[in-house]
């Protein structure tokens, strides 16, 4: 076990072994990450950025493309905001909106200054909704966090954080992956930007979200919020991961044979299909889409194309099947909790943004994909990467030279000799959290046989020995992935009612009473319980 186990003390140092101090980490170098870093680095601190894969082609963006929350006339802004104010069950703020929809302004024209390709719109301006080119958009922000100053390390996972002896965050643990070795950075303040958890189920983008920011914040003390508001799926070819969903507007549903499935549709009709995929195939077609938009599709969405193209079907001729796959958090709502206009968690020194933390402040609890995730993603790490900043420069030369201490608490234990296999957790998991049986249509009695066994498979991982390098990450993947899970679960049962993409079969109708927002956390006893704040309750369902 390696709480208490003092990173000064460490004496296995190996050659490729890095011991770094800075000022601010940031962990995760999806945009929020990128734009947190940026920004801390240039209020002139010593900022390090540490990604699981290569910042610049890692995570949910950069394959995927987003379009973003942007609204240049103010006086479209009403609309804009009050429209997901009702699907989101009102547990949005107006305040937040509002300064998000200000940041993401911003930033979006500084993205164009820096030389993004925007597409142009109708007028001839460019059109700063669009970021679709997801991987431009990563590239330019990997440039400007270089020429900020920071240092990244590439392909070197966070594994747990670091605390002082006041219960502060100090810094961060993890290995390098192609070097080889472990890391260790000692900062004043820390910046968790690790995206969601999508639970492996192979949709685009995601095989680096399992959910490790939240357990590492966890670990620390920190508290989660709408946790249950984690189960988007979104539309695939059954053959593919392209989880782009733009152009199943124009999609018709059908059976087998042929039939028109009743109800079926990409926005309203999704239940529909997923209630079809629990019995039977579903297939699409695309002949409705109009001509013009036909190309026009293929120079904005190029990557919708590559699997029909890989396959030799034609997707506006023929019919293909579909299937959904779960984006638990990444489009779902659900993260760290926080707790004040910085991105500050309720831990001193631990900041959280993008997927990471929340999003029901501005989306409530309905699905943050569409555009308000990306304006997020860049708001939180801005805010994120200057409070962080901030608050290592107050700590002054005293931050790094406080008594730390690891602590992670599974799989990364030094006295434990318990080993567990971590595809057979991560298998485990996955059928608790992937069918739509369990997750989209939730019952009281599956959610109480979930977590049964997910309280069970948490107490066998507990107290795990740490592996061996080449195995520690995907066994820290396993037991973020099971803790994840069981504040989802934790939090949907305690949320009697259908709101935003909870839905309850138990209890089908919103509740006026139950309109606060769940925060939820703990590791060995999970917890779940209502905000006391009060939510928008002036704005209600009639
Ligand atoms: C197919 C698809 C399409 C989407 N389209 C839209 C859209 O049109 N509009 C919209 O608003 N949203 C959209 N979204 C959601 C949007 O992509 C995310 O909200 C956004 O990427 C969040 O940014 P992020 O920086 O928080 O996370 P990510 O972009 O996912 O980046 C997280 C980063 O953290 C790293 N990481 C993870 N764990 C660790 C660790 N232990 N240590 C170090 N690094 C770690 C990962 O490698 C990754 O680089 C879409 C999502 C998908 C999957």
């Amino acid at each position: 076990m390696s709480t208490s186990q003092l990173v000064s003390e460490q004496t296995s140092a190996t050659v490729s072994d890095l011991n770094i101090e800075a000022d601010v980490l940031v962990i995760g170098g999806g945009p929020a990450g990128a734009w947190a870093a940026y920004n801390a680095a240039v209020q002139g601190v010593r900022v390090v950025l540490v990604d699981k894969g290569y910042c610049g082609s890692s995570g949910a963006t950069a394959s995927g493309g987003t379009s973003v929350w942007y609204v240049a006339n103010p006086e479209q802004r009403e609309t804009a905001m009050a429209s997901r104010e009702a699907l989101g069950g009102f547990l949005s703020e107006r305040s937040w909106m509002e300064r998000v929809l200000d940041r993401a302004h911003a930033n979006l024209h500084q993205l164009g200054s820096w030389g993004y390709p925007f597409p142009w719109d109708q007028q001839g301006k460019p059109y700063y909704r669009s970021l679709q080119q997801g991987a431009e958009y990563m590239r330019l922000m990997r440039k400007q966090v270089n020429r900020a100053g920071v240092q990244i390390l590439d392909h070197s996972p966070a594994l747990e954080l670091l605390m002082d002896q006041e219960g502060a965050v100090a810094g961060a643990k993890g290995i390098r992956r192609q070097a080889g070795g472990r890391w260790t950075v000692r900062a004043g303040a820390v910046v968790i930007a690790t995206g969601g958890c999508a639970f492996l189920s192979k949709a685009l983008g995601c095989n680096v979200l399992t959910g490790d920011g939240y357990l590492m914040a966890a670990e620390v003390g920190a508290q989660m919020s709408g946790m249950e508001f984690s189960n988007a799926y979104a539309l695939t070819p059954a053959f593919a991961s392209v989880t782009k969903g733009a152009f199943y507007r124009w999609a018709t549903f059908t059976y087998e044979d042929g039939t028109v499935i009743e109800g079926a549709g990409s926005q309203r009709g999704r239940s529909v299909i997923a209630k079809t995929l629990l019995t039977q195939p579903v297939y699409c077609s695309l002949h409705e889409t109009p001509e013009e938009v036909r190309a026009w599709m293929r120079t904005i969405q190029h990557n919708f194309f590559l699997p029909f193209d890989r396959s030799g079907i034609d997707p506006f001729t023929q019919r293909f099947p579909v299937t959904l796959r779960l984006e638990g958090t990444v489009r779902g709502t659900g993260g760290i909790r926080i707790v004040d206009n910085s991105c500050a968690t309720s831990v001193p020194g631990l900041y959280a943004a993008g997927d990471a933390a929340t999003r029901e402040l501005i989306c409530g609890g309905f699905t943050g994909g569409g555009s308000y995730n990306a304006a997020w993603a860049m708001s939180s790490g801005y805010w994120a990467g200057q409070a962080a900043a901030e608050y290592a420069c107050q700590l002054g030369a005293k931050a790094n030279q406080r008594q730390v201490h690891s602590v992670g608490q599974a799989a990364v234990s030094s006295e434990s000799s318990h080993t567990f296999n971590p595809q057979e957790v991560i298998r485990a998991v996955q059928a608790e959290v992937l069918p739509y049986n369990r997750n989209l249509f939730r019952t009281e009695r599956g959610l109480k046989d979930s977590l049964e066994r997910l309280h069970s498979l948490w107490r066998e991982i507990r107290h795990s020995a740490a592996p061996a390098d080449s195995q520690a990450l995907p066994a820290r993947e396993a037991a973020a992935m099971v803790a994840t899970a069981r504040w989802m679960y934790t939090s949907a049962q305690a949320r009697k009612e259908t709101r935003g993409m909870h839905k309850h079969q138990d209890y089908p109708h919103q509740d006026f009473n139950q309109q606060y927002r769940l925060i939820s956390g703990g590791l060995d006893t999970v917890w779940a319980k209502f905000e006391q704040e009060l939510v928008n309750r002036e704005l209600v369902a009639l």
